[in-house]
């Protein structure tokens, strides 16, 4: 038995090396992802009763651990230590398929050997509002797995607490099965979480982002009901891609150019100027549709740029539901057609095991494509993310091989 193993030489089963490589964020290195992400061997986490420990096989790639390499809008580690966590490191990763290799006293929905991917949901398992029966994504101890925690996907052996593990599709490839559940359990709970804005038959669905990691899931989703989802992208060579999934059709968002913050109200030309962008927007969604309906439920994560227009099109009595402010976090709101109209704005964040589950559910029975794009190398993990951070990745998810074979997979130019 050795006490390191080369990336994709794997120890006997259920053997757990002293130590592992992994691809790790250091604070000193803080910056774009080539640069912040670093292979070093590190010692291997130890578990504790109801945790797993999971040989990575694939892990997914998600725009969270660009947020992390930069250290901004938070540094992952520096916030660690302020709750008395040791760690001076931090190892991403909030995707994975791979084989339980340790288990804790108190696990019993898995077992050694098992072959899983991970949600990234972690929470305490004992704190009382969890145990009293509420949404565990409301507890103050929830955290994103491999964001908010130390031991991430981007290593040879991850620390996940065992209700993370979820049953792999058969049919998928290691890389395959990695590359959906954030976004996808993501975009389950934007759309199904919400009630009574769940997502119905015949509903418009305006997707931003439609060949992203999780607008490529929201489109699926909504098109899974009998939804109509509209995409929004920014190059025509997508447009495919996006039908492929379910779209009815497409927006290139590079047609307008009124995207960014609202002016004063006070200023009336320039709202004017806005007024007529959201609304020529709007239209090219009744031009979409071939008839003049507003979406009830539009999804939101570019946040700055585009929820002014979000708000503006978005049907009376709708939803706008947003998971995130990739550009940037001042999202004005015009209150007169907020209220009038009877919009909600909706906050959602990830998604609970429940929520996680019936995502994984629809990927085990073949209703999800995980749209998997390109696979990478073990240390291309911080190219991929260079890619995602310069958005020049390709449409729908990546994968980053760990402790699976190297067959077919690409590399990057
Ligand atoms: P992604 O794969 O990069 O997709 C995002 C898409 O947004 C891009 O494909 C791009 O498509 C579009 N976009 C970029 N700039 C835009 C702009 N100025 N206006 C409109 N659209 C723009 O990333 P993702 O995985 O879908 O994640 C998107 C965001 O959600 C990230 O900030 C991520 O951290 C966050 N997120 C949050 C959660 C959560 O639980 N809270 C979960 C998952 C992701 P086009 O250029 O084709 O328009």
């Amino acid at each position: 038995m050795k006490d390191l193993y080369t990336i994709g030489e794997a120890p006997p089963l259920g053997h757990v090396p002293a130590r592992m490589y992994a691809q790790v964020i250091r604070q000193a290195r803080f910056g774009e992802p080539t640069t912040s992400f670093q292979q070093e061997v590190i010692e291997t986490p130890e578990i504790g009763a109801d945790d797993a420990l999971v040989y990575v096989m694939a892990a997914g790639v998600n725009y969270n651990n660009v947020w992390a390499g930069l250290g901004s809008p938070v540094d992952v580690i520096g916030a660690r230590q302020k709750q008395g966590e040791p760690w001076d490191h931090h190892i991403g990763g909030s995707d994975a398929s791979g084989i339980v290799w340790r288990v804790g006293d108190n696990v019993t929905n898995v077992k050694v050997g098992d072959e899983v991917v991970v949600h990234c949901g972690s929470w305490d398992i004992h704190a009382p509002e969890v145990l009293s029966g509420e949404d565990p994504m409301f507890s103050p101890s929830f955290k994103i797995w491999g964001y908010e925690t130390t031991w991430g996907s981007f290593a040879q052996f991850t620390k996940v607490q065992a209700h993370q593990c979820l049953p792999k599709a058969r049919h998928l490839s290691w890389e395959a099965a990695a590359a959906p559940t954030l976004v996808g359990s993501t975009a389950y709970r934007m759309l199904f979480g919400w009630a009574p804005h769940s997502v119905r038959e015949n509903d418009v669905v305006l997707v931003w982002g439609g060949a992203g990691g999780l607008g490529s899931m929201a489109i699926q989703l909504a098109a899974n009901v009998g939804a109509k989802p509209v995409a929004v992208i920014s190059n025509d060579n997508k447009i495919d891609f996006c039908k492929r999934l379910g779209a009815v059709g497409c927006i290139n968002r590079k047609a307008f150019d009124h995207w960014g913050r609202l002016p004063n109200w006070e200023d009336t030309e320039a709202t004017g100027k806005f007024t007529a962008g959201a609304r020529a927007f709007g239209k090219a969604i009744w031009d979409v549709l071939g008839e003049r309906r507003n979406p009830r439920i539009v999804f939101e994560h570019p946040g700055q740029d585009t929820v002014p227009t979000s708000q503006f099109v978005c049907d009376t009595g709708g939803m706008i539901v947003i998971c995130a402010g990739t550009t940037g976090y001042n999202a004005d709101v015009d209150l007169r057609y907020l209220w009038m109209r009877q919009k909600r704005l909706q906050g959602s964040h990830f998604a609970n095991d429940t929520q996680a589950s019936a995502f994984n559910n629809l990927v085990l029975d073949g209703k999800i494509d995980p749209c998997l794009s390109r696979t990478f190398r073990f240390d291309q993990t911080g190219d991929c993310h260079q890619l995602m951070y310069e958005n020049r990745h390709p449409d729908g998810n990546m994968a980053i091989l760990v402790g699976a074979p190297r067959e077919g997979m690409t590399t990057i130019e």
